[in-house]
């Protein structure tokens, strides 16, 4: 096992794998499926880390997705963009935010790679990933074909595509279309954003997000962290009433006519789990929904806290926390209702 991961993960846990390639062209792709293939051995994508915990150490070869590159066409309605999967996604919502094509301004300071935002449907601030895409560019290693699918066929939904369950280890993400319409509609419902006086200009709202999550969230840089580990879970309405009249200051927002969203954070907040340790791993301080590595943590210590915490929040509300991270075993994705049972 040749190479640590901890630099290409921002967890930064201390794991290995066999193998590192980075891909910075469709022919860097092929070889290296070519040579994984020969080896016989598992192969990973991975953008930037932001949203992978590895529970153990990888057995085979990791792929760097850095493919770069930005076309941008101005149609009568709106900018249409191309935008290749290595590409910084907090970059790409600066560039298009300085060049005057406002959009995507609450989807900023998100970390990971443009790839990676599709494969995940990011969001944030009541805005998702899926209303600008327009298509998504795959390469089927398998074949060596490259297929474009619409933003239709991409069964977009809360942190989820069908990206996600699509045969691993065969396709890859290599691009993604955008549609930036002209008509700027800012999307201020989201609770912090209210108070901001209109009429609000996109740049404003850029900094305003940048200056919430800088404030709200620990930087992976300083304290490993992959976000918010688990998703908001969706409850029926008359769950919801059930825990409201015994949970009267429960959050939760409307997703559709059977379902609601309630906040994670609120959850594990209220089951006194903030600040919850097991070595050095940690629910986080000010933000419940995210679990920090205080340093030495290891997939064991950080796998132990989700379970407890897991187990806690089903004992107390009867909900089941999904994981929003994506859970690599040895040789693959892990099943996550296996790991947390
Ligand atoms: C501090 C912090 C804050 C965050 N805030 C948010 C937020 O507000 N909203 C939100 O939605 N997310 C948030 N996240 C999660 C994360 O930023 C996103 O999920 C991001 O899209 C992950 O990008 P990545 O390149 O780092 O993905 P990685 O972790 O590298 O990969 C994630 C998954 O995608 C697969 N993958 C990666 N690239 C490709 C590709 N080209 N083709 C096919 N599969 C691929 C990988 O195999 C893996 O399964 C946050 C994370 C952190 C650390």
């Amino acid at each position: 096992m040749n190479h640590c991961l901890r630099r290409y993960h921002t967890f930064a846990l201390p794991v290995r794998a066999r193998q590192v390639i980075t891909v910075e062209s469709l022919e860097d792709l092929s070889r290296a499926y070519q040579q994984v293939q020969r080896a016989k051995q598992p192969l990973l994508l991975l953008g930037e880390g932001s949203n992978t915990l590895f529970c153990e150490d990888f057995q085979g070869t990791i792929l760097l997705i850095r493919l770069k590159g930005l076309q941008v066409e101005e149609r009568a309605e709106a900018w249409h963009l191309r935008v290749a999967a290595g590409e910084n996604w907090h970059q790409l919502v600066d560039y298009t935010i300085q060049q005057g094509m406002a959009g995507l301004e609450n989807l900023a300071l998100i970390p990971g790679s443009v790839g990676a935002a599709a494969l995940q449907n990011i969001g944030a601030y009541g805005v998702e990933f899926k209303q600008f895409c327009r298509y998504v560019d795959l390469i089927d290693l398998q074949q060596g074909q490259p297929v474009r699918l619409p933003a239709s066929a991409c069964q977009f939904a809360y942190r989820d595509s069908l990206f996600k369950h699509l045969e691993h280890q065969r396709w890859v993400i290599v691009g993604v279309g955008l549609n930036i319409p002209k008509a700027w509609h800012p999307c201020l419902t989201y609770g912090e954003l209210t108070p901001l006086s209109t009429p609000v200009v996109p740049q404003a709202l850029f900094n305003t997000i940048c200056a919430i999550r800088r404030a709200k969230l620990p930087d992976p840089l300083l304290l490993g962290n992959a976000g918010s580990f688990f998703k908001n879970p969706l409850i029926t309405k008359h769950q919801l009433q059930d825990l409201l009249s015994r949970y009267p200051d429960l959050p939760y927002y409307p997703h559709s006519q059977r379902q609601v969203k309630v906040a994670a954070g609120w959850l594990i907040e209220q089951s006194g789990l903030k600040g919850c340790r097991i070595g050095d791993a940690a629910v986080h301080q000010q933000q419940a929904l995210v679990l920090v590595n205080l340093g030495h943590a290891t997939p064991q210590q950080v796998l132990a806290l989700a379970k407890h915490i897991h187990q806690q929040i089903k004992q107390q509300f009867a909900i089941s926390l999904e994981p929003e991270i994506c859970l690599m075993g040895a040789t693959g994705p892990l099943n996550p209702a296996e790991v947390l049972a």
